[in-house]
């Protein structure tokens, strides 16, 4: 069966000590009645997302048993580069009502950006979905580029690393990708401006597609010429940890269906508001029974 979405990335157990009063001080203990642990990472919240919608989606990346037997359960199809005996990665996220801090054990990640391509090379999509921050900028704009003349469509999330706008052909690998997804702080710090209208110029210029990602207030597409939004629903988010990778995988169900620019705005926004209903990224994810008409 073709594979519509293929998201490539790290993955993470995530252990969520929730409504925290305060952090705790130096040697200091706190306990807490709440606490989730559930499975997180950018690919797999995507990959999560799309499939729950109805995509035919697959993920590359280094899993726990329990993340992969959850992604089966939402019928991803799972290649996992992790080896037996190596350790999955795990972080620990501290939450009060204002505040989040976080602490993350790598595990296999710090081995993971090695073996990503050959896995991508094996496995055909319409569609691939990275989401990690590349090491090495030219190889994976190599692959985006090959990716495409074979008729594949490729979108990034690099997530947060200030250090990603000056590796060598950062810029090369966002002009080779179709769309990248940035939120607003990122959007702004990459670009190296302080103000919005100048990143959304600088964007529109850099990339093909820039989709970014403003929080309550929705989302932008940009690319030369073209500049729309949408709102977003208004939710009371409990937890929203994961919510832009949960808006990616509502956006590439638009875009795979072929929606207008609008309405795979809407469809992210839809999905990125309700994933901030429960604690974790995946938890209340939409079925497409739910989604808007
Ligand atoms: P990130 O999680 O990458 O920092 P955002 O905070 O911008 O990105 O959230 C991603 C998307 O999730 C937003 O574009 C929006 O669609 C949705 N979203 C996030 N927070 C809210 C909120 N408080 N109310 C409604 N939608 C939200």
């Amino acid at each position: 069966m073709r594979i519509e979405l293929l998201t490539v990335g790290e993955a993470f157990q995530d252990l969520i000590f929730m409504s925290l009063p305060r952090l705790p001080r130096l040697g200091e203990e706190l306990r807490t009645p709440h606490f989730v642990a559930t499975i997180g990472g950018g690919a797999v919240i995507t990959a999560t997302a799309a499939a729950r919608l109805g995509m035919r989606s697959a993920i590359v990346s280094a899993l726990s048993a329990d993340a992969a037997r959850a992604l089966r359960g939402d019928r991803v199809s799972v290649v996992n580069v992790r080896r037996p005996g190596e350790p999955h990665a795990i972080t620990v996220a501290l939450s009060t009502s204002a505040d989040r801090s976080f602490v993350t054990f790598n595990g296999v990640n710090d081995r993971l950006q090695a073996r990503l391509p050959a896995a991508v090379a094996r496995r055909r999509a319409a569609h691939v979905h990275f989401a990690f921050s590349p090491a090495d900028c030219a190889r994976w704009a190599a692959i985006a580029e090959r990716l495409r003349t074979r008729g594949t469509t490729t979108s990034w999330d690099f997530g947060w690393d200030p250090a990603l706008p000056a590796r060598d052909l950062f810029w090369r690998l966002v002009r080779a990708v179709d769309f990248v997804f940035v939120n607003e702080i990122e959007a702004t710090a990459y670009a190296g401006v302080r103000r919005r209208d100048e990143a959304a110029r600088f964007w529109a210029a850099a990339a093909r597609n820039v989709v970014i990602k403003l929080g309550a207030r929705g989302s932008h597409w940009i690319a030369a010429g073209i500049g729309v939004r949408a709102a977003a629903p208004r939710v009371r988010p409990v937890d929203t940890t994961g919510a832009g990778d949960a808006f990616n995988g509502g956006f590439l169900y638009g875009l795979l269906r072929g929606r207008t620019r609008r309405d795979c705005l809407r469809l992210g926004n839809f999905v990125g508001a309700r994933s901030t209903l429960a604690a974790g990224g995946v938890a209340s994810l939409p079925r497409r029974r739910e989604l808007p008409s």
